[in-house]
C-alpha cells in the first residue's frame, strides 16, 4: 500500500491513527468506544475513530443550535462564498481524498477522484444557487395587497450516509444545506468513518479561516444507535438518510412519529431494457460498467438486463465475452476494473445470492466466486457473476449489493419489457437501449418507467449534479443535488402585505363591527 501513497494522503487530510469522532468544528471530543476502520483493499487497519456518546451528542446539538442562530443571519450569497472556498479546498485535496475513499471503501482510484469531483461540482452548483433561492410572487385577490413566498433556513440538518459514497453524499447535502442557512450534523457509515474525519477537517479549515462559529459543520460517529439520536430528536427538523430500504423504513417512521421531515435515498434494483433496435456495442459498455463498477455497490448499479428474445443470444454472448476481460484486484492500481466488496459480510451476501438464484431455477452463465491468494488477502474480492433468471424470483426482487447481473428475457412489444422493469419494489434508476424513437418515448412517458431516473442510450449507473437525484417507491421518494432539490432544506413562508387602510377578508367574507 505504501507504493500508492496512502500514509502521505492520510497526513495531508489530518487523519490520525486514533481520531475523535465527535466534532463541532475546531472542538473535537468523544467519550464513546472505538471504531476500527479496516481497508477492504488489503485488510490492514487504517485507523480508529472514537464514537459519540449521548452526552457528546448533547454538546453537538447545543453547538449546532447556537451556530444556526448566527449562520441564518448571513445573507445567502455570503454563505455561498464560504461554500465556494470549501470547493476550492476540495480541489486542492482531491487526490489525497480520492485515495482515502478508494482505500477505505474499495472503489477504484478513478471513482474515488470522481466522487471528490462530484463534491466540487455540487459546491459550484450551490454557489450559483445562493443567489437564486427564489420564491414566487402571486396576485392577491384583495385590492392593495401584495402576496409572495420566501424561503427561510430550516435549522439543524441531520445527515446519515451509506458506505458506498462515503464523501459525496455528505457534500450533496451540506453544500445545499449551508447555502440555505442550515447547519449540519453528519453521521457517516460506521464502515467508512475516516472519510468522515477527513471531510470534517476540510470543512473546519474553511469555517475557521472565516471566523465562523463552532457548530455549522458537526460530525458524530458510531453505528445505527448514534443515527437514532438524530431520528428521535425534535431539534433536527430534517433527517437526510441514505442507505438500505430496511434502514429507511425505520428512519422514516421514527422521524414521522415526531412529524419531522425526512429525505430518503434508499436501495435500487436498476434495469436496462435492450430492444431489438439497440446499439449492441453501447449496450455492452453501459451494462458491464453498470454491473461491475464499484464492484456492484452503487445504488444505481445495473442489476437486471431485460433483453428482447430476438437479440438475446447475441447480447448474452457479447456480455459474457466482455466479462472475460475484467481484471479484479487492488482498486488503487489503475489497471484493474473491479475492486473488493466492502467487507466479508458483503461477500457472504454475494455467495448467498448466487446459491439462491440457482435454487430458484436460475442458471449461472458466469460463475463468480471468491478470490484467494496473493493480492486478495482481505477476503473481500469476488468475481462478477451473471445469471439467467426470472423477474419474479425472490432474489431478483431483492437488491444484492455486489456484482451479480440477472439476464431476463422479454418478447413482443416494449410494453412487456417496461412491465418487467417496473415489476420490483424499488424505483431508482432505469434505462433503455434503443434507436427506435417510439420505444424510447414510450419508456419515458406516463406509462413508461416508474423510476426517479430514466435514461435513453445511457446505462443506469451514475448521474450528473445538475439533475435532481433520487427514486420512487421503496427507494424512498427523496431528491438530492440539482434542480429544485434545495427546497427541502428550507421552510417556505407565504407573506401577504396590506398597504391600504381597509381590512378586506379573503373569499369576500363580510365581518362588520
Ligand atoms: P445501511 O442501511 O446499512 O446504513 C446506512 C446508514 O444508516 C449507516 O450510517 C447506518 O449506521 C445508518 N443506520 C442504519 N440503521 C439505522 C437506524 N435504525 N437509525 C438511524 N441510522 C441507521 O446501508 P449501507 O450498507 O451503508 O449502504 C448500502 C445501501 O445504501 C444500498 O441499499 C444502496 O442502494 C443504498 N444507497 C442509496 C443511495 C441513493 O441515493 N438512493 C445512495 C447510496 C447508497
Amino acid at each position: 500500500v505504501q507504493e500508492f501513497g496512502i500514509q502521505e494522503a492520510l497526513k495531508k487530510l489530518g487523519v490520525e491513527a486514533i481520531n475523535n469522532g465527535t466534532s463541532t468544528g475546531s472542538n473535537n471530543f468523544s467519550s464513546g468506544g472505538e471504531l476500527s476502520s479496516y481497508s477492504p483493499v488489503d485488510g490492514a487497519l487504517i485507523g480508529k475513530v472514537r464514537t459519540t456518546s449521548k452526552e457528546d451528542y448533547e454538546k453537538v446539538m447545543e453547538a449546532a443550535n447556537n451556530a444556526f442562530k448566527i449562520w441564518r443571519t448571513k445573507p445567502a450569497p455570503q454563505r455561498g462564498e464560504i461554500v465556494r472556498q470549501f470547493g476550492d479546498k476540495l480541489r486542492e485535496l482531491k487526490e489525497p481524498l480520492g485515495k482515502l475513499v478508494s482505500y477505505e471503501m474499495g472503489k477504484s482510484y478513478q471513482e474515488g477522484l470522481g466522487e471528490v469531483q462530484e463534491m466540487i461540482d455540487i459546491c459550484d452548483f450551490a454557489v450559483g444557487l445562493s443567489r437564486q433561492l427564489h420564491g414566487l410572487t402571486m396576485h392577491s385577490e384583495r385590492p392593495g395587497h401584495r402576496m409572495y413566498e420566501q424561503y427561510h433556513p430550516l435549522g439543524v440538518v441531520g445527515i446519515i450516509s451509506a458506505f458506498n459514497f462515503p464523501v459525496a453524499v455528505w457534500a450533496w447535502n451540506t453544500a445545499l444545506a449551508w447555502i440555505s442557512g442550515d447547519v449540519c450534523v453528519w453521521k457517516p457509515s460506521e464502515k467508512t468513518p475516516l472519510c468522515g474525519v477527513a471531510c470534517q477537517n476540510i470543512a473546519v479549515a474553511v469555517f475557521k479561516e472565516n471566523n465562523l462559529p463552532e457548530g455549522i459543520s458537526c460530525l458524530i460517529n458510531g453505528d445505527y444507535t448514534v443515527g437514532e439520536f438524530m431520528t428521535h430528536d425534535k431539534r433536527v427538523p430534517l433527517v437526510s438518510a441514505t442507505g438500505s430500504i430496511r434502514m429507511g423504513k425505520i428512519v422514516a417512521q421514527a422521524v414521522a412519529a415526531r412529524l419531522g421531515k425526512s429525505l430518503l435515498e434508499l436501495g435500487g434494483n436498476n434495469a436496462i431494457i435492450v430492444t431489438p433496435d439497440a446499439d449492441i456495442k453501447m449496450t455492452v459498455i453501459g451494462a458491464v460498467f453498470g454491473a461491475v463498477g464499484t464492484a456492484g455497490q452503487r445504488c444505481t448499479s445495473t442489476r437486471r438486463l431485460i433483453i428482447h428474445d430476438a437479440i438475446y443470444d447475441k447480447v448474452k454472448e457479447a456480455i459474457v465475452t466482455a466479462y472475460k476481460q475484467l481484471r479484479i484486484g487492488n482498486p488503487l492500481d489503475q489497471k484493474n476494473h473491479v475492486g473488493p466488496l466492502i467487507d466479508t459480510d458483503a461477500v457472504s451476501m454475494y455467495q448467498k445470492a448466487l446459491k439462491k438464484v440457482v435454487e430458484e431455477g436460475g442458471k449461472l452463465i458466469v460463475e463468480g466466486g471468491v478470490l484467494e491468494g496473493a493480492g486478495y488477502e482481505s477476503g473481500c474480492y469476488v468475481k462478477p457473476a451473471i445469471a439467467e433468471a426470472n423477474n419474479n424470483f425472490e432474489i431478483v426482487q431483492h437488491e444484492t449489493f455486489a456484482p451479480v447481473l440477472y439476464l431476463l428475457k422479454y418478447s413482443g412489444d416494449v410494453e412487456n419489457a417496461i412491465a418487467i422493469q417496473n415489476g420490483v419494489v424499488q424505483g431508482l434508476s432505469s434505462a433503455i437501449m434503443t434507436n427506435n424513437l417510439r420505444e424510447a418515448e414510450r419508456f419515458l412517458s406516463a406509462q413508461g418507467s416508474d423510476c426517479g431516473i430514466a435514461n435513453v442510450n445511457i446505462g443506469t449507473s451514475g448521474a450528473e449534479i445538475g439533475g435532481a437525484f433520487g427514486g420512487e417507491k421503496e427507494t424512498g421518494g427523496g431528491r438530492e443535488s440539482g434542480s429544485d432539490a434545495w427546497k427541502i432544506y428550507m421552510r417556505r413562508q407565504t407573506n401577504t402585505i396590506n398597504y391600504t387602510t381597509d381590512l378586506p377578508l379573503a373569499q369576500g367574507i363580510k365581518f362588520d363591527l
